[in-house]
């Protein structure tokens, strides 16, 4: 099993400097496996990590479990808060680690690597047991389909086709782009000014 300074070092590594987030992500990460009794989870293949925020604490988080976006381990719900769910796809079992809201914020001033040390992981966090039904298209393993967008012609992949009038559609030429083209804005389409 790795130490909390090894996991602590990779993370720094892999996120680029030693924050508060990445912290509590990395012992975040390490009460979640420890709790559904994986001790290695970089060489365990059946993890599978829900973030809830896209900041600091989700690089640690990966880096620790070992899971990546890419192999599909890694999946990012947009909550904006600051927890984690820890799945184990042999034995179906999953916990929720969130902070405990007793946790101290960390101040500009604090150091990261002092603020939390004498807190045992029970107390900055709460473990809660969850039960998720993971999609299938959502899973590990080779694509379940993939199909090509009636209009742009790209390959979509994993059921995020969408059916309109009868033609299968990817979701951008479906109307639920996240950018615009010079032809898009030519056409009055852009940006309204948003958040
Ligand atoms: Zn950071
Ligand atoms: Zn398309």
């Amino acid at each position: 099993m790795r130490t909390l300074e090894e996991d602590l070092a990779d993370a720094q590594v892999y996120h680029g400097h030693l924050c508060h987030g990445m912290v509590m992500g990395v012992r975040m990460a390490r009460y979640g496996c420890r709790s559904l009794g994986i001790d290695e989870p970089r060489s365990y293949r059946d993890l599978v990590v829900y973030v809830e925020m896209d900041r600091c604490a989700s690089d640690a988080v990966g880096v620790v479990a070992g899971v990546t976006l890419g192999r599909r381990r890694l999946k990012w719900v947009d909550y904006g808060k600051m927890a984690a769910t820890f799945v184990d796809l042999a034995t179906g079992k999953a916990v929720r680690v969130a902070p405990r809201k007793e946790v101290p914020h960390a101040g500009r001033e604090d150091d990261p690597l002092v603020l939390w040390k004498d807190w045992a992981d029970e107390d900055l966090f709460i473990c809660t047991p969850v039960t998720l039904e993971i999609p299938v298209q959502d899973l590990p393993g080779r694509p379940v389909r993939s199909i090509e967008c009636a209009v742009c012609g790209e390959t979509v992949q994993d059921c995020r086709d969408i059916e309109v009038d009868g033609e299968t559609l990817c979701r951008a030429c479906a109307g639920e782009a996240y950018y615009w083209t010079a032809e898009d804005i030519a056409a009055g389409a852009g940006p309204q000014g948003v958040c």
